[in-house]
Formats: C-alpha cells, structure tokens, sequence
C-alpha cells in the first residue's frame, strides 16, 4: 500500500476520529449521518484494526509464466517474485513469496 501512514497509526487515530464526529454520542444527526453511514464508518475502523492487528493481509495476485518446457516437464516463474520451479503451475500459491495464482496470465487473459 503506498501510503505514508501506517496501518497502526491508522488504527490509533480511527477511535479519536469516530469520538471527533460524535458517533458514540448524541450528535450524529449534527453530521446529517444515516444509521448506514454510522454502520459502514464501524465497519471501516474493525477492518484497520484487524489490518493493524496483522489479522488481515494484503494478498498478492499473481500467476505462473513458462520459462523453459521439457518433455513432460514445465518450469515456471512467478510473475510476482520472479522465482522459478519445475511443475510450479499446479501450486495455488507461490511457494516462495505466497503470491495467490489466481491472475490470469498473458495466454488466457
Ligand atoms: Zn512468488
């Protein structure tokens, strides 16, 4: 995430915000802000403590493009990480960086 501020820094200033637009006090309606919109700025402030919190990760996708084909044998690289396995293609997951597979490569896509 290109972001100056960190997840925790993040995380530590939600609660100071949420007081600041009175939503555990009587003043949301001062803010003009709907049930929704109370439920959605919670909603927001567990997903960054849980990001803070190392609860969440990001995920990378990525996908596996061929460098080198032997008979029965296909060796792979990570187009996240670079690194390279033979028969790596049928692994949900870089075994090296964690990358998901799940992107598609430029012979599918
Ligand atoms: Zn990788």
């Amino acid at each position: 995430m290109a972001n100056e501020m960190s997840a925790k820094d993040a995380a530590e200033r939600m609660p100071q915000i949420m007081a600041w637009i009175g939503i555990n006090a009587n003043k949301r309606h001062r803010l003009d802000l709907s049930e929704k919109d109370v439920e959605t700025l919670n909603f927001a402030t567990e997903i960054v403590q849980a990001y803070a919190d190392g609860r969440l990760v990001e995920v990378v996708h990525a996908h596996w493009a061929v460098v080198n084909t032997r008979k029965v044998c296909i060796k792979v690289a990570c187009s996240w990480c670079g690194k390279a396995g033979w028969n790596f293609q049928h692994l949900p997951r870089c075994p090296y960086c964690g990358a998901l597979m799940d992107e598609r490569n430029d012979n599918n896509a």
